[in-house]
């Protein structure tokens, strides 16, 4: 069966950089010359690199590979991603807390990469720091599904809510006090380039104590972020621009700033 996946993001061979899906829409629709000269024909897998992706100029606008057989074998975003309910049992199990940080650190390795050789780079010195049993439970939890991902700066679509996600981009972080609720912290993320807020992610004290210090020194700063939640769709009413959640663990989230 042959599976024609979407992605919200890709990866300009001609711009070596990723480029959300509205980003491209907007170029698109502001000079269809420049999108046809400068960037059509030149999209690949935001994480290998090497499966080719067409923009379809659909409602909604979405990426899609010409082969789903073409990604790198060690791609994770070739791999089919898992249930509501599958993610519900694979976040509640305290075994698949390594499982989690592996993944959240390559959607991390994914982001930082701006060279196809950096993400190359990082995965041959993983390999050659683990022993050979290591390396082939890697290679298996390559085969397994996969927990969804999605931009937190692309909107939000109704299979956004109400199960878990990677949630992962480059924005504007700040942290805040809830004057409402003492007991809690709230982290704001605004997009990077805009002044827009993306959403706000409520945090216990009891969750902000296991967070690493650094995390919480980013005022104002842009940064990578990637984090595991799910957004309630009761809770987050239409006529709000940002969207809420909360972090269940503080190894739920994980942040690179300079
Ligand atoms: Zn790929």
């Amino acid at each position: 069966m042959v599976l024609k996946m979407k992605f919200e993001e890709a990866y300009s061979i001609s711009h070596h950089s990723n480029y959300t899906i509205e980003e491209i829409a907007k170029i698109h629709e502001k000079s269809l010359e420049t999108y046809v000269t400068d960037y059509k024909g030149y999209f690949a897998c935001p994480e290998c690199r090497e499966a080719k992706l067409n923009f379809v100029n659909s409602k909604p606008c979405y990426f899609r590979t010409e082969q789903d057989d073409s990604h790198n074998d060690d791609c994770s975003l070739k791999q089919l991603t898992m249930s509501a309910h599958q993610t519900e049992g694979f976040v509640s199990n305290t075994e698949n807390k390594e499982k989690i940080g592996r993944q959240l650190q390559s959607i991390m390795t994914m982001l930082l990469s701006d060279k196809p050789t950096a993400v190359r780079t990082t995965r041959v010195q993983s390999n050659a720091t683990s022993s050979k049993k290591q390396s082939s439970s890697v290679s298996e939890s390559f085969r397994e599904k996969q927990v969804p991902r999605k931009r937190i700066d692309t909107k939000f679509r109704n299979e956004d809510y109400d199960c878990y996600k990677f949630f992962y981009g480059k924005v504007r972080a700040v942290w805040e006090k809830d004057e409402k609720r003492p007991e809690y912290m709230k982290l704001l993320l605004f997009h990077a380039k805009e002044s827009r807020l993306l959403c706000r992610i409520y945090i216990t004290g009891k969750v902000f104590s296991h967070i690493p210090q650094p995390y919480k020194d980013l005022n104002q700063k842009v940064c990578e972020i990637a984090f595991l939640a799910s957004f309630d769709s009761n809770r987050n009413s239409t006529e709000k621009s940002y969207q809420s959640t909360s972090l269940r663990f503080g190894h739920f989230f994980i942040l690179n700033h300079p």
